[in-house]
């Protein structure tokens, strides 16, 4: 790996997954490195979107529910994410906000644990996250112990047998820390507890085998490696082992067992089905659907083994262009420990990004001081690194920037 514009334009021209670049709609001259936030628009979805509106809504009306597979949706969606995280069909589920679908998995795993009092909520992970393991533990009386996932061990010692859900992000959304689902996941088992994965930032991004490594339940987001744009639904994946058991607190009549009775009783569904609840998001849902097409076609194996390699770039630049900087990179330098993007330590994080975004190149800053870089194989070329580490690097020397 050389610090030059022709490397990485040798790269381009020998990369196999180059093609996929056009079958996104990014504007001319835009870099965009931080599709951990919001991917960018496939360009599979527009005509998906105007079918949907003109043709099975304008034309063939509520016959749409039917004649264009509207009812299934939710879990034929589901079944392309889940072979995307690895996952069986018939064990995941699309829709509702990221928030309703973590309410629902957490709540849901501290019923298949009754008894057990300790709610372990991971410290680092995303806002949302840590709010609804508070609000779930508040609702059910349980205690809630925060603890970052490297402390995880000591908090399943100090409480043996009590702890029942343990809700985990994959990735640090900061740092873009990778963390071994199936390690953690097996010490939450051994210690009686069921573990609920936050995959936002992991599914699309990271090969997770979700079956494979034993995890109970998991939720993420659409929109982020996933592509299905602002508000896409979130999904859930229920272990098929659980769904006899599995006692969702969002209820609705598309995941009763006999949805077309009108029952005065909730019966749930069998398998995952039971995971639906009222109508969905039907439009947001299909635009999701018809965005996956580029990474399924892609694999995530190809896009991971190229986003790493962007990564282990764009780290080398740092160190030799950006040496002067004082810039540090937070995330692991394990390829194996490391998640969809690369953070660096940037004083002045909010200001650098707005100055790069002038050049044309999107990232993000999270606080105190975090420059986000999202290297998603799928659409980022070695050359947009090394335009936006340079782009980086005149930023900084102009010292437009007060730091
Ligand atoms: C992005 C993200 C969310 C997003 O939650 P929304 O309700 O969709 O805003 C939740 N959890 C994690 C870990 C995330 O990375």
């Amino acid at each position: 790996m050389e610090p030059t514009p022709e490397w990485a334009e040798k790269e381009d021209a020998e990369d196999p997954l180059a093609m996929f670049r056009e079958e996104f709609l990014l504007p001319d001259g835009v870099i965009q490195l931080n599709g951990n936030s919001l991917g960018p628009l496939p360009r599979s979805v527009p005509d998906a979107v105007e079918r949907v509106v003109r043709r099975e809504w304008g034309e063939h009306l509520i016959g749409g529910w039917w004649d264009d597979g509207w009812w299934e949706a939710p879990v034929r969606v589901g079944d392309r994410i889940g072979r995307l995280i690895g996952a069986g069909p018939g064990q995941t589920v699309v829709g509702e906000s990221t928030s309703v679908q973590l309410f629902n998995a957490v709540t849901a795993a501290a019923r298949l644990c009754p008894g057990r009092g300790v709610l372990v909520s991971d410290a680092a992970n995303f806002p949302t996250d840590r709010y609804l393991a508070a609000s779930v533990a508040r609702l059910l009386g349980l205690e809630l112990v925060e603890t970052p996932v490297d402390g995880l061990g000591r908090v399943l010692a100090r409480h043996r047998g009590e702890v029942g859900p343990v809700l985990l992000g994959a990735v640090d959304f900061r740092t873009g820390a990778l963390t071994d689902i199936a390690r953690t996941t097996a010490q939450v088992r051994g210690a009686g507890g069921v573990t609920v994965w936050d995959l936002s930032h992991a599914a699309g991004a990271v090969p997770v085998e979700a079956d494979a490594a034993g995890v109970d339940l998991a939720v993420g987001c659409g929109y982020k490696y996933l592509c299905g744009g602002p508000g896409a639904p979130a999904f859930l994946y229920a272990a098929a082992r659980h769904h006899a058991a599995l006692d969702l607190p969002v209820t609705g009549w598309h995941g009763h067992a006999q949805p077309f009775d009108m029952a005065d009783e909730f019966v749930p569904a069998a398998g995952i089905d039971r995971a639906r609840t009222g109508t969905p998001h039907v439009l947001s849902l299909l635009a999701l659907e018809a965005a996956l097409e580029p990474l399924e076609a892609a694999g995530v194996e190809a896009v991971r083994r190229k986003s790493l390699r962007l990564g282990e770039y764009l780290i080398q630049l740092v160190a030799s262009v950006l040496s002067a900087s004082g810039l540090r990179v937070v995330t692991p330098s394990d390829p194996d420990r490391r998640g969809g993007h690369v953070a660096l330590r940037c004083p002045g994080a909010p200001e650098v990004s707005a100055a790069l975004k002038v050049r044309g190149v999107l990232t993000d800053a999270r606080p105190p001081d975090l420059l986000r870089l999202c290297l998603n194989g799928l659409y980022v070329s070695y050359t947009d690194v090394f335009r936006a580490v340079t782009a980086l690097r005149d930023v900084l020397a102009d010292g437009e920037v007060t730091r």
